[in-house]
C-alpha cells in the first residue's frame, strides 16, 4: 500500500476537496480523526500533516486472531457476491476448504463480522452450530473428527467501514463505485475467512452486479454471464493469495490493454480499468507499466503472476495506492495524465514481488512488504537516470525522526519507519554486502519464498548464507533493536610530516543516545586544490574511533560518507570548535 507524501505537498492543487475526504474518511474509519473546527485548507493541510507524521494509527485489535486458527489451513475460497449498490448492501454464498491440522480441535475459528447477517451454514453439508460475536465466527465440530472440511456461508447485509475503508459502497458523478481495502485485517468485513496473512488460498470470485457495471478481481477472467439485466463475473487465481489481497472493483469502467513479453517470450496481458471522465490521463500514466515489469522480472525474478495478468484499476480510496494481487487499485486524485505519481505505481507493481509473491510471515514482518517496494521506487528511479537519481530518492526518504523499531512496530504498520526507513536498510544492506551479492540476495529470496510467506528472520538467513557473514548486528541495529540514526561528529587536522607528507587525524564520535555503538562501513573522501579527490573506506565497530591517512598533498576538504550510504547524522565538529 502506498499512503502518498505527495498529497500533503500538493495540498494547493488539490485544496479543500481533499480535506473533506480526509475528513469523511477520517472520522468513520477509526484513524484518529481531525479536529472539528479547521477552516481553511492551510489549517487542514497543517492537520493532515500532523495525522500522518506517524503513519495512520490502526486500532488493530490484538484478540482479532485466536489461536485455534493457527490450527486450520484453508486451502481456497468460492466466492460468490451479489452487489446491491442503491441498497448498500451485498448477498454472499462462500464455500471455504480447508484442513484442519490437530485432530483434537472442537471448533474452527475464523474472522466475521457479524453485523452480516448468516441465512445459511453448512459443515460437508449438513447444518453445524456456530456462534458469531464480534469479529469472530466459531463453527463447532462436535465428535466428528474432521480433515479436509467444507464450509457454507449465506450470508447477507452491509458491510461495515473499518481500518482505512474496508468495504466501500462509494459514488462519483451520480455513479456508483463500489470497492475495498481489507490490509490489514478487514477483508472479514466482507466475506469469512482466515483472516491470517500466511494463510495463502486459491480463490474462485463471483461478482454479479447490474450489467452496466464491470466487475473485477484478482487473477484471470473464466467468464462472464448475463442473466437479465445483471452480469456476473467470474475471477480465478492459478497462484496462492492472501485475504487481504483479495479484493473486488465494480463500477462504470473503460476498459483498455496492454501487454507484457518475458524474457521467455511468454505474452501477458495488462488490463487498465479507467474511470470514463479520466480515460486519457490514465492512458498517459499508466504507459510505462510494461517496462517497469520488465525492469522489476530482470532485477528480482520474472513477475510472478504471469499466467494470470497485471492490471489497475481506479478506485475511490483516495489516500494513495494498494497492491491487490494482480489488480492494483489507484485513488483516482492519483490519476492526473501528467506522469505525476509514476512512483505510487512503480510501489504498487514492485509489491507483486514484495507482499504480494512473498507474503509477510506475521503483521510483525510488514517492512519486508512496505520497505521493499520503497526501495524498488529508489531502484527504478536509478534504472532510468543512474546512480545520482538513487541518491537523490533515497535523500528524498531521509529522516531523523523515524521512531520505533522496524520490525514489530505496533499499529504503526504504515508509518515513514516503515517505508522509508526499511527502505534505507535495504540500501545500507547493499553498501555493507556490496552490489553483486546484494542482487543475488534478492533474486534468491524471491525464488525461495515465492508463493509463500517471509519472516524478517528468513531474509536474514538469505542474507547471512550468501554474503558468508554474521549479520546479527547489522539487523540488530537497524531492524530488531535500534531505533535511532547514527549520530556521527567527527574532527580533522592535518599533521605535516619530516618527509612533506600529510597525516590526517581524524576522531570519530557516535553520539546517539539510546544505541550505544552502531557498526558500519564509513567512506572517507579527500578533496584536493587541484580538482582531484581520492577515497578509502573504513569499518566503524568502536563509539569512538580516531583514523589516520597518510597522504602526499594536502587536501582542502574531508567528507563522510559522500554517497549517502548511511542513515546518519553527520556533523563536523570543526565548524564549531577549535
Ligand atoms: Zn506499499
Amino acid at each position: 500500500m502506498r499512503l502518498k507524501k505527495i498529497m500533503i505537498i500538493k495540498e494547493k492543487i488539490l485544496g479543500i476537496t481533499l480535506f473533506s475526504l480526509f475528513m469523511s474518511i477520517g472520522w468513520i474509519t477509526g484513524i484518529s480523526p481531525l479536529k472539528t473546527s479547521l477552516k481553511t485548507s492551510q489549517e487542514a493541510s497543517l492537520s493532515i500533516k500532523r495525522m500522518f507524521a506517524d503513519g495512520p494509527v490502526l486500532n488493530l485489535n490484538n484478540d482479532y486472531v485466536s489461536s485455534n486458527q493457527y490450527k486450520i489451513d484453508i486451502l481456497h475460497y468460492d466466492l460468490e457476491l451479489d452487489l446491491y449498490p442503491k441498497e448498500k448492501m451485498i448477498k454472499g454464498i462462500a464455500e471455504i476448504t480447508g484442513v484442519t491440522m490437530e485432530p483434537e480441535l472442537d471448533r474452527i475459528d475464523l474472522n466475521f463480522y457479524n453485523n452480516l447477517k448468516i441465512k445459511e451454514l453448512t459443515l460437508n453439508n449438513l447444518s453445524a452450530k456456530f456462534e458469531n460475536e464480534g469479529t469472530k465466527l466459531s463453527v463447532f465440530l462436535d465428535d466428528v473428527r474432521m480433515d479436509t472440511f467444507k464450509l457454507k456461508v449465506v450470508y447477507e447485509g452491509t458491510p461495515k467501514l473499518a481500518g482505512l475503508s474496508a468495504f466501500v459502497f462509494g459514488e462519483i458523478d451520480g455513479r456508483s463505485a463500489v470497492y475495498n481495502l481489507s490490509e490489514p485485517s478487514y477483508a472479514s468485513t466482507w466475506f469469512p475467512c482466515n483472516d491470517i496473512p500466511s494463510d495463502k488460498v486459491l480463490l474462485d470470485i463471483k461478482i454479479t452486479n447490474d450489467s452496466s457495471q464491470t466487475s473485477i478481481s484478482n487473477g484471470f477472467l473464466v467468464s462472464k454471464e448475463l442473466n437479465r439485466d445483471r452480469m456476473t463475473y467470474h475471477w480465478k487465481t492459478y497462484y496462492p493469495i492472501s485475504t487481504y489481497l483479495i479484493c473486488l472493483y465494480s463500477s462504470k469502467y473503460v476498459e483498455f490493454e496492454d501487454k507484457y513479453i518475458s524474457a521467455d517470450g511468454d505474452t501477458m496481458p495488462i488490463q487498465y480499468y479507467a474511470f470514463p471522465n479520466q480515460l486519457d490521463e490514465a492512458k498517459i500514466d499508466f504507459k510505462d507499466t510494461p517496462k517497469m515489469i520488465a525492469f522489476f522480472s530482470k532485477t528480482f525474478g520474472e513477475y510472478p503472476f504471469i499466467k494470470e495478468k497485471y492490471g489497475i484499476a481506479e478506485f475511490l480510496w483516495q489516500m494513495g495506492a494498494m497492491e491487490h494481487q494482480t489488480i492494483t487499485g489507484i485513488g483516482s486524485n492519483f490519476v492526473g495524465g501528467k506522469n505525476f505519481f509514476e512512483d505510487v505505481y512503480v510501489h504498487e507493481l514492485a509489491h507483486h514481488w514484495w507482499g504480494n509473491a512473498v507474503g509477510p510471515a506475521t503483521w510483525k514482518d510488514i517492512w519486508l512488504n512496505e520497505g521493499f517496494a520503497t526501495y524498488s521506487e529508489a531502484l527504478y528511479a536509478e534504472s532510468k537516470s543512474g546512480k545520482e537519481a538513487l541518491q537523490s530518492t533515497m535523500l528524498s526518504k531521509f529522516s531523523d525522526e523515524f521512531s520505533n523499531t522496524l520490525y514489530n512496530p505496533g499499529e504503526n504498520l504504515f508509518s515513514p519507519t516503515v517505508y522509508d526507513k526499511g527502505a534505507w536498510v535495504l540500501h545500507m544492506l547493499r553498501w555493507e554486502v556490496g552490489d553483486s551479492i546484494f542482487f543475488e540476495i534478492l533474486r534468491t529470496y524471491f525464488e525461495k519464498f515465492k508463493y509463500k510467506s517471509a519472516s524478517t528472520n528468513d531474509f536474514i538467513h538469505v542474507c547471512e548464507n550468501l554474503s558468508k557473514r554474521d549479520l546479527t548486528k547489522f539487523f540488530d541495529q537497524w531492524v530488531y533493536s535500534g531505533e535511532e540514526n547514527i549520530e556521527l561528529d567527527y574532527k580533522w587536522i592535518i599533521k605535516k610530516e619530516s618527509d612533506g607528507k600529510n597525516l590526517i587525524i581524524l576522531s570519530l564520535t557516535q553520539s546517539q543516545e539510546n544505541y550505544s555503538t552502531f557498526e558500519f562501513k564509513l567512506e572517507v573522501k579527500l578533496e584536493y586544490d587541484n580538482g582531484t579527490s581520492s577515497s578509502k573506506i573504513f569499518y566503524i565497530n568502536e563509539k569512538e574511533t580516531t583514523i589516520e591517512i597518510l597522504v602526499n598533498e594536502q587536501p582542502n576538504q574531508l567528507v563522510l560518507d559522500p554517497n549517502s550510504w548511511l542513515l546518519a547524522n553527520i556533523k563536523d565538529r570543526n565548524s564549531y570548535e577549535d
